[in-house]
């Protein structure tokens, strides 16, 4: 069974079907949209730049920090300012330094800080060291100045003054100190290499935003004020300053742009614990072979050099890829226009002549055969649908209108035309069978001119019938007339006698299904009569799915009945479920 499914799955395809509305309101505002959407699309992708294709910057970073300042009877030239950074792509800039000058490993007083003062002896314990101490307590109290008196250490002596750094800086004229910063970028995927110096450039230039924005050289002053901090004051403590480059490239040819853009941001916290420094010693052998060492406390301004970026180029496959994932979106313009269709359905004009087709065209609707009946009335334009179960008679039972159904009676004209052509066939094309087609006229003649059944055996016709020559049921869903109001039965009507009941007629239509059916045989009568019954529903319903729900009405169906019975007369009749 599954097997059969997929199988039959795989030999064919379902298109969908759509409703075309032909409307110029309707058609315009479609444009609209379609065009509002491609557009838009067309600008998100020049906005975005989703034609080209991306790839990240990688880089290399060369710095070189040049100036010479004296100050404390010294030259600081830059092998002693700039000390090697362990970051990649980082230089350090000293600003102000604590130097401790001949410590030698003895024994010494502590620098006086909250733990490390004493009064006795007894405040000070042998062997013992504090992770802010710059050694190991002997177990003595001795005197440090005139003030204090602190534990004594054995240390390299004299220990560090560990007090607030000098204010202002030492070397706060490094500020005027410039740095040539060269970064070489690269886009493996494009295969692209470029350098920030360009190839024309004026050594002596120094960075300004405004006027020299792609000079490499910059002053260290300058980068600290447009990282909107002040030297002086930075130059005390240090800090933390990032030299952002970005660069934002466009490698088509016809847009070509690749140059970097330089920012400044202060990256320690100004307010919370502010500054950078480190320590460093030199260290010395004296004569006698004893080590001294020169300690250093420095700070200054770490400068680490941020570069990032895209680059782009033109790329058919990213362009395809990216507008074909935007089509998606297309899908919703037609679900935008379903919407306002809805609205319009369910608002007032939804009761307009065109949404009322609109409706019947759009929507289906699939019925469950076993809970509908299908009535026609001879005095009603229209077929009624009726749910099971009934409650009354067929006859009583609400129903709701099928409206104009597609094929009742549409064949009407060509029935007639046939009909005619049929008499100058009788008449004209076949002169040869005549004598035939007069005695079977002659035998339907005489059938027809049979009394009625009902009229012979009961004149009294149940109180649902109409036209008087139905017959009584206990079944409800056999409790149907031909009419709605009291009048003439379809029975006898030229149309019955001819389209349903004339054995001619049913004769041929079974001989144009099988050509070489036995009209002789025993069992003709009981095909002519279903025939007759199909004949009947096509007649008065038209064809449609659900024509086995289409109920015959009492009058009619005992009328064939009786043309053409069954032996024994165990009439199955109509079937619910
Ligand atoms: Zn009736
Ligand atoms: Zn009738």
């Amino acid at each position: 069974m599954g097997v059969s499914v997929c199988l039959e799955g795989l030999t064919q395809y379902n298109s969908p079907k759509y409703v075309r509305i032909q409307s110029v309101t309707w058609g315009c505002l479609k444009a609209f949209v379609y065009l509002t959407f491609a557009v838009s699309v067309c600008c998100i992708v020049m906005i975005f730049r989703l034609h080209q294709e991306e790839d990240e910057v990688d880089s290399s970073v060369r710095t070189s920090v040049k100036g010479v300042t004296f100050t404390n009877n010294r030259i600081w030239d830059t092998a002693e300012y700039t000390i090697p950074m362990q970051a990649t792509n980082s230089f350090f800039v000293m600003t102000n330094i604590i130097k401790t000058e001949n410590q030698l490993k003895q024994s010494c007083p502590e620098y006086p800080f909250a733990k490390a003062i004493c009064s006795s002896d007894n405040d000070c314990k042998n062997g013992s060291a504090d992770i802010h101490s710059n050694g190991i307590q002997t177990g003595r109290c001795v005197v440090y100045n005139a003030t204090f008196k602190t534990c004594e250490v054995n240390a390299w002596c004299p220990v560090q003054y560990m007090g607030e750094p000098p204010e202002p800086a030492v070397l706060r004229s490094s500020e005027d100190f410039t740095v040539l910063i060269k970064n070489n970028i690269q886009f493996p995927k494009f295969n692209y290499t470029i350098l920030n110096i360009p190839t024309i450039f004026n050594t002596s230039c120094t960075y300004n935003k405004t006027i020299f924005p792609l000079c490499p050289i910059f002053r260290l002053g300058d980068i600290v004020q447009e990282a909107k901090q002040k030297f002086s004051e930075m130059a005390v403590k240090g800090g933390i300053i990032a030299i952002k480059i970005n660069w934002d490239c466009n490698l088509d040819s016809w847009f070509y742009d690749c140059s970097p853009k330089y920012g400044f941001q202060r990256l320690d916290d100004k307010k919370i614990m502010p500054g950078f420094h480190f320590r460093y010693a030199k260290y010395y052998k004296l004569p006698e072979g004893k080590e001294q060492r020169t300690l250093y406390k420095v700070y200054g301004i770490r400068f680490d050099v941020i570069v990032f970026g895209t680059g782009r180029k033109f790329n058919i496959i990213e362009l395809m890829r990216n507008i074909g994932s935007m089509i998606s979106y297309f899908g919703l313009v037609a679900s935008a226009i379903e919407v306002v269709l809805s609205i319009v359905r369910y608002s007032s004009c939804g009761k307009s002549a065109f949404c009322k087709i609109y409706n019947r065209k759009k929507y289906e609707t699939v019925l469950n055969p076993r809970q509908v009946m299908y009535v026609s009335y001879v005095d009603e334009p229209h077929v009624t649908l009726i749910k099971e179960p009934l409650k009354t008679s067929l006859q009583h039972a609400q129903g709701s209108i099928v409206e104009s159904h597609p094929v009742k009676f549409c064949d009407a004209g060509s029935c007639c035309t046939s009909e005619s052509n049929e008499h100058c066939d009788n008449e004209e094309s076949e002169p040869m069978r005549s004598t035939e087609s007069n005695k079977n006229d002659d035998n339907e003649e005489h059938e027809l001119r049979q009394p009625l059944r009902q009229d012979a055996s009961s004149p009294g016709s149940p109180k649902w019938c109409c036209c008087g020559k139905c017959l009584p049921t206990q079944k409800y869903h056999e409790q149907l007339c031909c009419r709605r109001k009291k009048g003439q039965c379809i029975t006898t009507s030229h149309w019955f006698q001819q389209l349903v009941l004339s054995s001619r007629t049913l004769k041929k239509a079974l001989l144009y299904k099988d050509p070489f059916l036995d009209l002789t045989d025993g069992n003709i009568k009981n095909q002519m009569r279903r025939l007759a019954f199909r004949q009947y529903i096509h007649w008065r319903f038209g064809s449609f799915d659900l024509e086995d729900r289409a109920v015959i009405p009492s009058c009619c169906r005992w009328q064939i009945r009786d043309t053409y019975p069954k032996a024994g007369n165990n009439y199955t009749g109509f079937k619910v479920e």
